[in-house]
């Protein structure tokens, strides 16, 4: 399991490590993102009031690359760090906190934490924007729509020259 009891951090710093697939891990994904069981590597250690969880998610996901639209499979290594504190009256709400470095901080309530959240947000952050099959890949011809990376262009001719257009409705 992604969570942990703060009575334990108390006494030491815990590391958590799982491999597991996130539906057995409380982790809701699309179909897509989860090729394979996840590895999960979270260090934490609590100093007052704030625990601290730093760590990385590995596995599969499936992408769509953005040239010749073939589906192909992604292996990722994401890392995150993130600041743990109980939430309590007095908490500033989400969009009045300091920002602290780089580290995001995340409010709970309860006793126990659960990271599972944050892995999850983790993995769909590394989901790229444009995703590439491979960097030299050809991608589809703009005329007949053939694969360039398996097959040649079969366009007829070459697109009309605009020159020739201006020429047929020229009026004599
Ligand atoms: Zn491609
Ligand atoms: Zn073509």
């Amino acid at each position: 399991m992604l969570k942990v009891e703060l009575r334990s951090l108390e006494k030491e710093d815990l590391v958590l490590e799982e491999k597991d697939w996130a539906q057995a891990l409380g982790i809701e994904l699309a179909p897509g993102l989860c090729l394979e069981p996840l590895e999960i590597y979270c260090e934490l250690s609590k100093s007052g009031d704030l625990v601290s969880a730093k760590g990385w998610v590995q596995g599969g996901m499936l992408l769509q690359c953005g040239r010749c639209l073939k589906e192909f499979e992604n292996r990722f290594k994401s890392f995150f760090e993130v600041h743990y504190r109980p939430q309590c009256e007095g908490s500033p709400s989400e969009d009045e906190n300091l920002p602290e470095g780089q580290v995001e901080m995340i409010y709970f309530e309860g006793d126990i934490l659960d990271i599972a959240d944050q892995v999850r947000q983790t993995i769909l952050l590394s989901v790229p924007m444009r995703a590439l099959c491979r960097d030299d890949c050809k991608g589809l011809c703009g005329g007949c729509g053939r694969d360039l990376n398996v097959e040649a262009c079969q366009c007829q001719e070459p697109p009309e020259d605009p020159r020739w257009e201006a020429l047929k409705n020229f009026k004599f």
